[in-house]
């Protein structure tokens, strides 16, 4: 029997947020699905506006409750990152706070309203407008961490990081640091990049999803293709090394999202806008794989640059 699929808009922080509710014919977990915590992050929206039309054929154990975009205001705005009504990233607001600013708040609304209850939590995002990206999936360590890390492995992209607390640890105030730190297996899972809606990074979050719903047994495994009931290359990472710049200036990468680098090699430049001066030259803390790059040359001082994964 296909499930039952209802669409409205929740109110949150004062928005109309998309939300849409999947109820299964039959008892199971309650799966809860965010994506557009970043209001330019298209693939990863598409990817779960695509999975949730595809649930309406499905027959599936338990509910989803999901948001194709979460952060409406920078959606419509087309601003990357922030919340364009108080300049706050709001992957770096939660749990949230009722007596704060628009993000704190949207954050707080989100954190009680969706996330609270939930069995499990996927966050799912893409490179930015500015950011070219290697798609891989991040579980926190922590109390729930086993069930977080078989989400992450079972969202079948190429890399899986272990997110530590302690000096590595590159942000706080995450949607799902936040839920893994409540107990919720959590994970966050990026494929796409720099504003653009890719069909091949859609179908990763959409082959993601379905199989995280089989892993929870919300899907029955017969239903899958053969290509996808393979065991997918993946390679599993403990450091997640955020790399900034001193100065303003221009930024070059010498590799691309995806390339892998040695301790100590020359990873990129920062020069003066007129060219005629290097600033500061980029290098690699450590061997490891170029996670995700920014990709815009225009960099504010102490910008982000890059993220490296390593081992
Ligand atoms: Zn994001």
């Amino acid at each position: 029997m296909p499930s039952t699929v209802t669409r409205r808009n929740l109110e949150l922080a004062g928005l109309a947020v998309p939300l849409v509710e999947v109820t299964g014919s039959h008892d199971g977990p309650l799966l809860t699905v965010i994506a557009g915590v970043h209001g330019c992050e298209y693939a990863s929206m598409d990817g779960v506006r695509r999975w949730l039309r595809e649930l309406e054929t499905t027959d599936i154990s338990g509910r989803v409750r999901a948001v194709p975009v979460l952060n409406v205001s920078a959606f419509a705005a087309r601003t990357p990152f922030v919340v364009p009504e108080d300049g706050k990233n709001l992957n770096r607001c939660f749990p949230g706070d009722p007596a704060g600013t628009l993000a704190e708040r949207l954050a707080y609304d989100a954190f009680t309203q969706l996330i609270t209850g939930s069995d499990a939590y996927i966050d799912a995002h893409c490179g930015d407008m500015v950011e070219a990206l290697q798609p891989f999936a991040l579980y926190e360590a922590g109390p729930a961490e086993d069930r977080a890390h078989a989400l992450a492995t079972a969202y079948r992209l190429p890399y899986v990081i272990r997110q530590v607390a302690g000096p590595d640890r590159a942000v706080s105030g995450t949607s799902s640091g936040a839920a893994a730190a409540a107990g919720i297996p959590a994970i966050t899972a990026e494929a796409g990049e720099c504003g653009l809606v890719q069909q091949h990074a859609v179908a990763l979050h959409v082959t993601g999803l379905n199989s995280v719903l089989e892993m929870l047994g919300m899907a029955d495994p017969a239903a899958r293709s053969q290509e996808t009931r393979s065991q997918p290359d993946q390679t599993q990472l403990s450091r997640f090394l955020w790399l900034r710049c001193r100065d303003a200036g221009w930024w070059q990468p010498t590799v691309g999202a995806g390339g892998k680098v040695t301790a100590g090699q020359v990873i990129g430049t920062v020069s003066s806008l007129d060219g005629g001066e290097l600033l500061e030259e980029i290098v690699a803390p450590a061997d490891g794989v170029i996670i995700f790059l920014t990709s815009s040359p225009a960099v504010a001082a102490d910008g982000l640059l890059l993220g490296l994964g390593a081992s």
